[in-house]
């Protein structure tokens, strides 16, 4: 079971990745500001270091919890008593919505930023943009995860979708793709598009401070942290921090240790 997980994620990963990797390259929204080979190892570099610090930290996936979880029938989803299917859906929705209270809270509180902000330091917004997150991060998700899928009895079933979907659905709104106005603005009435994304990775701090959501496009409308489109437009916008433009850190050891920085040279 555990090997067959970890062949599902790879393929979903490994296949959503080269798919986006050739629409970028027939559809581009934007010029590139760094080349590739600049930021690409990195990127994709911290997301294999993060695989490796996951497994060494924690004895089981979220999966695997939720299977423990379920096997003793704990948690606010089986107390309800939903039918097996809703059940499925509301956590997968309910994982979705602390998702995004998580991504507001490591924008709020600065010693979260500080590990959020690699994320946001890249240069270009492109597929591996959506995989890049600090190990500490992605720790510290991963715990935050752990508790809700506890404290919702969420079935394994949901939690497996919730992690493929949130997969590919990040590294697709975070794609230089310039998708059919009309296609963007049918799709973002339920997820969160390249567009709708982009607006986030601005170096205006409210743009930086708005569309939180990576997957369903609900939240930001609910919670009033919607922003339809960029002031200087999708050509025009500034893509990363104002106090991080140097590419030359756009480099693994750099990225790792970006938290104890305040900017460039800092
Ligand atoms: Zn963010």
């Amino acid at each position: 079971m555990p090997s067959q997980e970890t062949a599902l994620r790879l393929s979903c990963f490994l296949g959503v990745l080269v798919a986006m990797a050739v629409l970028e390259a027939v559809l581009p929204r934007r010029a590139r500001a760094v080349e590739r080979r600049r930021r690409w190892p990195a990127n994709l570099g911290v997301v294999a270091l993060s695989a490796v610090v996951l497994r060494l930290l924690f004895p089981a996936t979220a999966v695997g919890v939720a299977l423990a979880t379920e096997a003793h029938g704990g948690g606010l989803l089986p107390w309800l008593g939903l039918p097996g299917w809703a059940a499925v859906a509301v956590a997968v929705v309910l994982l979705d919505l602390a998702i995004y209270l998580q991504h507001v809270l490591f924008h709020a509180v600065p010693a979260l930023w500080r590990l959020h902000r690699m994320h946001h330091a890249d240069l270009d917004f492109d597929v591996t943009t959506g995989v890049r997150f600090h190990p500490v991060e992605i720790v510290l998700s991963m715990v935050l995860k752990l508790m809700v899928v506890v404290a919702l009895g969420a079935p394994a079933l949901a939690v497996l979708i919730f992690e493929v979907l949130l997969n590919a659905t990040s590294m697709f709104n975070h794609a230089n793709l310039r998708l059919p106005l009309a296609l963007d603005a049918a799709l973002r009435a339920v997820l969160v598009t390249p567009d709708m994304h982009r607006v986030h990775h601005s170096t205006d701090p409210r743009e930086t401070n708005s569309n939180y959501g990576f997957n369903i496009a609900l939240w930001d409308r609910l919670f009033a942290t919607y922003r339809a489109q960029p002031a200087l437009g999708h050509i025009g916008m500034e893509i990363g921090l104002a106090e991080f433009r140097d590419p030359a850190g756009q480099r693994i050891d750099r990225m790792l240790l970006q938290p104890l920085r305040d900017g460039d040279g800092k």
